[in-house]
């Protein structure tokens, strides 16, 4: 017999595994941070790294695949998206000078 209890745990772990599946998922495409530090890219052209984790959002709101955020490049609100690291490989060097986003999710 299946009590309320035990149905909404379930649906919990069932969330959960979603989330890990479609992070590792996104991973093998090449978006490689996703979880950690992603790089993404503002709907202004900007290129900055910030903390994703899949469904887990806190300072933005959520869109699929684009996220509604501060842009600390050229500070102002817009979507962003992921990009593949290799998409952006020459404009990767310059990341390093690029201002660092909130270590919030
Ligand atoms: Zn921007």
């Amino acid at each position: 017999m299946t009590t309320p209890t035990r149905l909404r745990r379930t649906s919990i772990v069932a969330v959960v595994i979603f989330y890990v599946v479609a992070t590792i998922v996104a991973r093998r495409r090449g978006y490689s941070g996703l979880g950690g530090r992603t790089l993404v890219r503002c709907f202004e052209g900007h290129l900055f790294r910030t903390l994703w984790i899949p469904g887990v959002s806190l300072k933005s709101i959520r869109l699929g695949w684009y996220r509604f955020q501060f842009c600390p490049v050229g500070r102002h609100w817009t979507m962003v998206k992921p990009v593949r690291e290799s998409d952006v490989a020459d404009e990767i060097g310059a990341m390093d000078l690029l201002a660092r986003d909130l270590a919030v999710p």
